[in-house]
């Protein structure tokens, strides 16, 4: 059985081949003794700065285990036998709508059981999706249905890929497996903050795809559900772009936090939905040389990653948070708008993260207090008009409204240095939003300043606005999975109000797709 060593570390310049001898050293066996050492998690100690290590889990056997005994930071490694999916056939009547990680991972889940279905997806494929991105990003000129939000791949495509998740879940390393399957980077499966990219996840989506067609999916671009019908109580079928009607018994919505028109017509369609409270904000970004001093206290080495950092400040009096969320380190900030006449800011980098900024989303918590009413969509109501009076401070052409931090801070004037395109008009961010929501903005800077000094820097910038950090509508399931109100239906991901970031969401597809199969054992 294989042994894990915790602990080990190894300075940025030492090569990882240096893990071999520590390892025998520690556990004091001959290096030829150990036999397929491999990484189990790699990640950055960075509490000391100036004196930055890598830390390691390695799996390695012995030739001869006799006399080695095991605690402290050695164990045994209990075998974890694969995932077993039972063959399963049965009438079919499965309908997955949308192509984001939990529609996909729902869709991959059922074909490992042998089941397939129909998939809508109301944007188009990703190579072309690419393609309208891009002309938005360049001209603004927005395409609704193919953009940021929507399209093959989901909300994430344009994305970091960070793959950090706080959901514990058995599910996880299945997750990670496919992921590389499609063409993940390999060191997804032991970094310690994994992340893929959206230049490598593009390739991840398109080979999901091939998978899900050879296992027997229809794929439909181009193809709104926008509608649900109905028999006894329970769905029995779908509309597809307001003219075709499909027959559907397993009702698998995964539509993300920018399906409003979804959300309208589920609430049209009486399905339950609640309110949900989410966070908006600002996106900040800085030179990263300057967040790697600030974390690293050195400069960069180039056996370390660009830096990150995660901070949270919480006013006790208010009861509202403000907090770093969705960090890019070495990216970009996007345009991620899905609706004319809006601009909402989200972040973005490449797999080699080699961009000179680092961005991260500074948003607040919002909630009943901050809506006009109680109503379901109250919260859609709310996202849309801070994302019109954006695009009116922006001047139009989805131009964005910008400040300095320091500006914004009222310390002094400090420069714009945006990555946003097509580009940025100078604001008063501030006045974008309730007060309330600003002032905790504010005082989350200067909190985050106490741990983190030289972030209230003259070369921050902030573009604005950031609306779209988790859906702000829960499409309320009971505990078989299925709509209170209507089943057959399974709500699932972050549109449904049960999952936040691409990890959290692929788990919940497949927490669907598991409860879907069991229907069809014999
Ligand atoms: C720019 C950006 C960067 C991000 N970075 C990260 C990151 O680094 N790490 C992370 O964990 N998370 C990140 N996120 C969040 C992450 O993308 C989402 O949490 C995740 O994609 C949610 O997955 P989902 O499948 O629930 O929904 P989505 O990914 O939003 O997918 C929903 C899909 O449904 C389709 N759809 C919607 N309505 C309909 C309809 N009526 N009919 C047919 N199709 C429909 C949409 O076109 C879309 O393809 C980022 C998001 C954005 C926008």
């Amino acid at each position: 059985m294989p042994f894990l060593l915790r602990n080990l570390t190894l300075n940025p310049d030492e090569e990882e081949a240096a893990l071999r001898p520590l390892v025998a050293l520690k556990i004091g066996v001959r290096e030829s003794e150990i036999t397929g050492l491999s990484l189990v998690r790699k990640g950055v100690d960075a509490r000391k700065k100036g004196r930055i290590k890598l830390v390691y889990t390695v799996q390695f056997a012995l030739k001869d285990e006799s006399g080695l005994t095991v605690g402290g930071d050695l164990s045994r490694l209990a075998a974890v036998p694969p995932p077993v999916f039972p063959r399963l056939s049965g009438a079919g009547g499965i309908v997955i709508v949308g192509m984001g990680p939990a529609g996909l991972f729902a869709a991959l889940r059922l074909a490992e059981y042998g089941l397939a279905g129909l998939v809508l997806e109301r944007g188009r494929p990703v190579d072309e999706r690419a393609r309208d991105v891009a002309r938005f990003w360049r001209a603004g000129e927005l395409a609704p249905e193919s953009n940021v939000q929507f399209g093959e791949g989901g909300a994430g495509t344009f994305s970091d890929g960070k793959l950090t998740t706080r959901v514990k879940d058995p599910n996880s390393r299945y997750v990670l497996e496919q992921l590389v399957r499609f063409g993940a980077p390999p060191e997804i499966l032991y970094a310690a903050k994994p992340h893929i990219g959206t230049d490598r996840l593009r390739c991840v989506v398109s080979g999901i795809r091939e998978r899900l067609l050879e296992a027997g999916f229809e794929i439909s671009f181009q193809s709104l559900l926008s509608g649900l019908k109905l028999s006894r109580g329970r769905v029995s079928g779908v509309v597809v772009n307001d003219a075709v009607e499909r027959p559907c018994r397993h009702l698998v919505l995964a539509p993300g936090h920018s399906a409003r028109d979804t959300y309208a017509m589920l609430l049209e369609a009486g399905v339950a939905l609640e309110q949900k409270p989410f966070a908006v904000g600002l996106r900040v970004e800085h030179p990263q040389e300057l967040i790697d001093a600030i974390q690293y206290g050195a400069a960069p080495h180039p056996g370390l990653p660009p830096a990150e950092y995660a901070q949270a400040y919480n006013n006790t009096r208010t009861g509202r948070s403000a907090y770093s969320f969705c960090m890019c380190p070495g990216g970009v900030v996007v345009a991620a708008a899905s609706e004319a006449g809006g601009v909402v800011v989200n972040g973005m980098s490449g797999y080699r993260r080699n961009s000179p900024n680092a961005n991260s989303a500074l948003v607040a918590t919002v909630g009943r207090v901050d809506f006009a009413d109680g109503s379901p969509l109250a919260g859609v109501d709310f996202q849309r008009t801070l994302e019109r009076r954006a695009f009116a401070a922006g001047g139009g052409n989805y131009r964005a409204p910008a400040q300095s931090l320091l500006s914004f801070l009222g310390k002094g004037v400090g420069r714009i240095k945006s990555s946003y395109r097509p580009g940025v008009t100078e604001s008063d961010l501030a006045a974008l939003f309730p007060a309330g929501v600003s002032a905790t903005l504010k005082e989350g800077v200067l909190d985050f300043e106490k741990r983190m000094r030289g972030f209230i820097s003259c070369e921050a910038t902030l573009t604005g606005v950031e609306t779209r950090t988790s859906a702000p509508v829960r499409i309320v399931r009971g505990a078989d999975l299925q709509s209170v109100s209507h089943p057959g239906l399974y709500p699932t991901g972050e549109g449904a109000g049960y999952a936040g970031g691409i990890m959290s969401a692929a788990l919940d597809g497949i927490r669907v797709a598991d409860a879907i199969a069991a229907m069809f054992l014999p």
